[in-house]
Parts: structure tokens; sequence; C-alpha cells
């Protein structure tokens, strides 16, 4: 086949302990899925069921990385994230059946211009111009379930400069994994190669060009992420 424009290249993330990679087809991520966060951003965490956005693929960013300050915001926030690898397709699973569809797990961010996300909140419009950027996902290295085993409790945290300011459990999760999974599974095929983020702790805040965020899940190694200097207008 020839393509008429240069194809795009294969978004991807790296491989812990390896130079292989894991290609990324889609990033799905769950909104408010820690109870204290959904309170801080003003919701009751009992009350509403799971919802996701998506990413583009290539918003992955390997790590460590400085990614630009983004265009068109004044509030860019942190999100520390387990991420989960799927490495099986999967369409309408139960949640008992999810465990052989996870390839790995990764630490990621998703980054967010806040200031939009509320705008497209209060307008009713999508979320995407809030958290589908470029360099919107920078992802450490997927760790493969082999290794890890399957995680579903350990300690996620982050720190800007150095002074901590995310930190919970995935124990802590309101929809755990097998759970997100599944319910992703009903309304379509989950692929090999999406990257599923299952929300974060409370604590979010903005950063600024010069900060360094470091942030990690138990097992999973830390990520570092400099902010840089802004990028266009
Ligand atoms: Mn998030």
């Amino acid at each position: 086949m020839t393509f008429i424009i240069p194809a795009p290249e294969q978004a991807s993330i790296a491989v812990d302990g390896t130079n292989d990679r894991f290609p990324v087809r889609r990033i799905f991520c769950v909104g408010r899925n820690y109870a204290a966060h959904a309170r801080e951003m003003g919701k009751d965490p009992d009350r509403e069921p799971p919802f996701f956005f998506t990413k583009p693929a290539d918003a992955v960013v390997d790590t460590p990385a400085t990614i630009p300050y983004p265009p068109e915001t004044a509030n860019l926030h942190y999100e520390i994230e387990l991420v989960v690898g799927i490495g099986k397709q999967a369409f309408q699973v139960a949640p008992e059946a999810t465990d052989e569809l996870i390839a790995g797990y990764a630490v990621g961010l998703d980054m967010t211009r806040r200031d939009l996300q509320q705008s497209a909140k209060d307008m009713g419009r999508p979320w995407d111009w809030g958290k589908a950027f470029d360099q919107s996902a920078p992802c450490g290295p997927l760790y493969r379930v082999a290794d890890t085993g399957l995680i579903n409790t350990g300690r996620i945290w982050l720190s800007v400069n150095g002074e901590q300011r995310q930190v919970g459990d995935i124990a802590d999760l309101i929809w755990p994994i097998p759970e997100l999974l599944s319910l992703l599974s009903h309304s379509m095929r989950l692929m090999p190669g999406d990257l599923v983020m299952t929300g974060t702790p409370a604590g979010v805040g903005p950063v600024v060009t010069g900060d360094v965020i470091t942030g990690g899940v138990a097992g999973l190694g830390d990520i570092e992420v400099v902010i840089g200097a802004a990028e266009g207008s």
C-alpha cells in the first residue's frame, strides 16, 4: 500500500527492562474515580456511574521528559494515574474475565488544561480541549503483568518540586480495574494497545514553567516531568 502523505508514526511507550515498546492504539481515561478527588471537584462520589473520555494515542511522552506549557491555558494541572495496558481484544466481558486482558501497568500523568475543561463543563461542551492536547499523557515504562502480578492495591503519589501534593492507594478506586475494563468493553471493543488511565487521587493543582513533577505507583517506579517554556501564544 502507498499512502499519499507520510503515514503517522506508531505511538508507543517503553517496556521496563527491555528495548521493546508497547504500541498505543487509544487512551481511555476515567473521570473522578477516587472519592476524595470527586469531592474536591465538587461532586458526590456516591451518586454517579463512571464516565470516560479519551486522549489521542500520540499524546503519550516517554519519561523523564520536559513538556511545553501548552497554549490557551492559564491553569495547567497534573493528575497522577495508574495506567493499564491492554494486550487482548475483548467485547462485553464480565469483571471476572478481565484479568487476562492486562498486558501490564505504567505510571502516567493526565495533564489537564483545567480552565478549558471547566468552561467546557459550564457550556455543556466536550472535554477534549481540556484533556486531549499535545503531549498531555507523559507515561513511564510498562511493567509486564507477568512480572508485577495483578495490581489492585498500592500507594500512588505525586510531588511538585519535592513537595507532596497527591497521595492515595489503588485500593481506593471507586471503580476497580476489573469493573472499569468490563464497563469499557460493554460500550466498545477493547483492543490490544489500548491504555486505560484509571483516575487520580485528591490533591490536583496547577504547575507552571520550571516546575518538576515526580510521581509513582508502588512497584512501577517513579516518573519525572519538567514543565518547559510556553509553546506558541
Ligand atoms: Mn484523570
